[in-house]
């Protein structure tokens, strides 16, 4: 079978082959400082009846309160530092084993899809069809930006109505004040105009990749994805296909469904590919096109079941058709006839 890299965001380009399982997603990600295992076991307890536990080292009981438990997997506890210390080697594989299974419970959960704040349709998952207020940080739709300039045939925002910065002094002191408020877009907006070196700004890839971490951790899926793509083909930082798959993966785990392909395709080019077909088959029920294509390759050789595969275009169809809308088609139209002019949209 044939797969090729998602070309969607035009950045991901064709992956080296891979060797090896997958067992890196369960470490503590260097860069991000952020913790993974802390944000998946949060809410998860071990499991305690009249609050006492056992230590998992010397058997003593004690009140679990006051007891000290494994900060990775939050499933045994100890009676002090030194009794954890000593049952380290023990435990560490079924440690591990457990952190695995808690960061997959996370990776492979369903997420709603955004939606438009005003026609209230989930997004596109095109990249090229949403565009971030710089007024008000709102993510809008092609079709309500194409409506809204239809109706008052000039540049207004379609959220709150503000025209256009007229400067891009004006536009950059806009996208300051969202990030001053924590507007994970505003990062993602910054992100951009470094990357091209637009608004009479320096061409700036590390600040680019900065400011793609920190609109990540403020929830902007699109910036985790962006940042997937920097490690994967070195841009502003080194190569990194851990730190690729990372991204890919926090990403994936906000709804980004060009994140999740290409942990599909990470997975089926490391040989794992029950897990790659996991990822596949989330991705096209999403709408995602490619998937779908790769779902149904799948399914000719004998690696998806016919339920499966009848289950995932059944669901493909009506993803692709809650995303649709006139304005959004219409909007596509006018930036397809611009291109084949020769106009850059
Ligand atoms: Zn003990
Ligand atoms: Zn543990
Ligand atoms: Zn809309
Ligand atoms: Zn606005």
């Amino acid at each position: 079978m044939m797969i090729t890299a998602d070309d969607n965001n035009n950045d991901l380009q064709e992956y080296p082959r891979r060797s090896g399982a997958m067992n890196s997603s369960t470490k503590e990600c260097t860069s991000c400082e952020q913790n993974n295992v802390d944000n998946i076991t949060e809410g998860i307890d071990n499991v305690v009846l009249d609050n006492t536990s056992t230590c998992a080292n010397c058997g003593k009981e004690g009140n679990s309160d006051n007891m000290n438990t494994c900060n990775k997997c939050k499933m045994v506890k100890y009676c002090n530092a030194a009794c954890k210390k000593k049952h380290r080697k023990k435990h560490k594989k079924a440690c591990e084993r457990r952190v695995a299974e808690l960061f997959d419970e996370q990776l492979f959960k369903d997420v709603e899809p955004d939606e438009c704040p005003i026609c209230l349709i989930p997004m596109p998952h095109d990249a090229d069809q949403i565009s971030v207020e710089s007024c008000c940080g709102k993510r809008i739709c092609s079709g309500c930006m194409y409506a809204m300039k239809l109706s008052e045939g000039k540049d207004l925002c379609a959220f709150c109505r503000t025209p256009t910065a007229a400067t891009d002094e004006e536009e950059i002191k806009r996208v300051k004040n969202l990030m001053d408020k924590g507007v994970g877009g505003a990062f993602f907006l910054l992100a951009g105009y470094y990357a091209l070196g637009d608004l009479g700004l320096t061409q700036d890839r590390t600040k680019c990749n900065e400011l793609l971490l920190r609109g990540g951790q403020l929830g902007y899926s699109e910036a985790y994805y962006n940042l997937g793509n920097s490690y994967e083909v070195g841009r502003g930082v080194e190569v990194d296909k851990k730190k690729s798959q990372h991204y890919f993966e926090l990403a994936a785990m906000g709804g980004h469904v060009s994140a999740r392909y290409n942990l599909g395709l990470l997975e089926y080019r490391a040989g794992n590919q029950h897990r790659a077909f996991k990822h596949f088959i989330m991705a096209a029920r999403a709408g995602h096109e490619t998937s779908l294509e790769v779902v149904k390759a799948g399914f000719r050789d004998g690696l998806v079941t016919k339920d499966e595969y009848a289950n995932t275009l059944r669901a493909h169809h009506e993803s692709q058709k809650e995303m649709k809308s006139d304005e959004r088609d219409k909007a596509s139209k006018i930036k397809e006839e611009m291109r084949r002019s020769g106009f850059r949209a």
